[in-house]
């Protein structure tokens, strides 16, 4: 078992008396930098002319400044504005200022671990990503609690790196919970396979493929979406509470009977060999390489027509005439 660290394992002086600028007020930035306030830290808010976020921050009690002001002032810059824009924003308006021997840092790798940033030899580098999104972040906190971080070292310039991560996990609550040590490559690495082959575009894919062959043999299009889509979030949630084990206890013994005997025709050998090939794939640059030439070159008409097409599919079309019939999920369908 990898070591977990506590807050017993802090050195809180490493952190205590710094300036934090938390660059973005979004889901990660919003929690951050409430959190490390409410510990005692002094934090500054930075964000761009114009930004949405600023009277937010604002109005719950932070200075904010422009990403320039923020970054001139603070001893550690914690970058929390959406990765694709990371690169151009720290060009502008984060590298000019970084003050020598102060740190920066990020809540996910690849920015970094592709190179699109390349910090100064002359600053610590460091990541702390919690395993939850920012309104579960802050309300564990505010609850007495935290979510589970892990951090990484990437460039100890001071020599006190590693104290200083680890420092800024309990400052969010994270050490509450406990932390885990990993690397920039881990973490980018493991983030991108478990989202392209399990979480999201693997699950995506198999209860497509799932509603497709029911209503390819004639079912409803209805009940289709009842047994391969709505009962997904029943199955998940006890996965998350008590592990497989748990789901199997609460199902009946005919699907757990068809549990073992069906999933490994479904999710083939040759299933893995196409995991093989994603992990390959981002271990050597091509996904990075093909993301960010859709984001620079391509002004993302491939993936805006993807996202259409995608949402124009029968299984959503029927989910989202169905999901009226449940009150409880409120305007979930609806974007913010
Ligand atoms: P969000 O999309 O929630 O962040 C948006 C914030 O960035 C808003 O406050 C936005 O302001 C601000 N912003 C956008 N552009 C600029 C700019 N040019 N200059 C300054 N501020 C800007 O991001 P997340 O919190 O989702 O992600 C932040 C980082 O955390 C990423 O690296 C992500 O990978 C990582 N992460 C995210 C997790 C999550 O749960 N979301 C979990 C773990 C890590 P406005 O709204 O006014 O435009
Ligand atoms: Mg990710
Ligand atoms: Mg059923």
């Amino acid at each position: 078992m990898a070591k977990v660290y506590y807050d017993k394992d802090v050195n809180w002086d490493v952190l205590k008396d710094k300036k934090v600028a938390v660059i973005g007020y979004g889901s990660q930035g919003h929690a951050h930098a409430l959190n490390l306030k409410e510990s005692g830290v002094s934090v500054v808010v930075g964000l761009y002319e114009g930004s949405k976020s600023a009277a937010k921050a604002e109005a719950d009690g932070l200075p904010v400044a422009s990403v320039a002001q923020a970054v001139a002032a603070a001893d550690v810059t914690m970058v929390l504005i959406p990765d694709e824009k990371q690169a151009a924003v720290y060009q502008t308006e984060i590298a000019p200022h970084l003050k020598p021997n102060s740190a920066l840092a990020f809540a996910h790798g690849f920015n970094v671990h592709f190179k699109q940033i390349v910090p100064p030899e002359n600053v610590d580098v460091f990541m702390v990503a919690p395993k939850g999104p920012g309104h579960l972040v802050r309300r564990t906190f505010v609850e007495g609690g935290g979510v589970p971080d892990v951090f990484a070292v990437e460039q100890d310039a001071s020599g006190q790196c590693f104290d200083l991560a680890l420092a800024y996990t309990r400052g969010i609550g994270g050490t509450r919970a406990g932390v885990l040590q990993t690397t920039f490559r881990e973490e980018t690495e493991t983030d991108l396979f478990g989202e392209q082959a399990v979480l999201c575009g693997g699950i995506c894919q198999l209860i497509t493929n799932g509603f497709e062959t029911l209503c390819e043999a004639g079912y409803q299009p209805e009940i289709a979406y009842f047994e391969t889509f709505h009962e997904m979030k029943l199955i998940v949630d006890l996965m998350y509470e008590g592990g497989m084990a748990k789901m199997r206890h609460s199902i009946s013994d005919t699907a757990e009977y068809g549990d073992y005997t069906a999933g490994k025709k479904v999710v083939t050998e040759d299933t893995k060999k196409a995991m093989k090939k994603v992990l390959a794939d981002i271990q050597d640059g091509t996904f990075a390489k093909e993301w960010l030439l859709e984001n620079n070159a391509g002004g993302r008409a491939h993936f805006l027509a993807m996202r259409r097409q995608h949402a124009e599919h029968p299984v959503e079309v029927v989910g989202a005439e169905l999901r009226k019939m449940m009150p409880w999920l409120h305007n979930n369908d609806q974007k913010d």
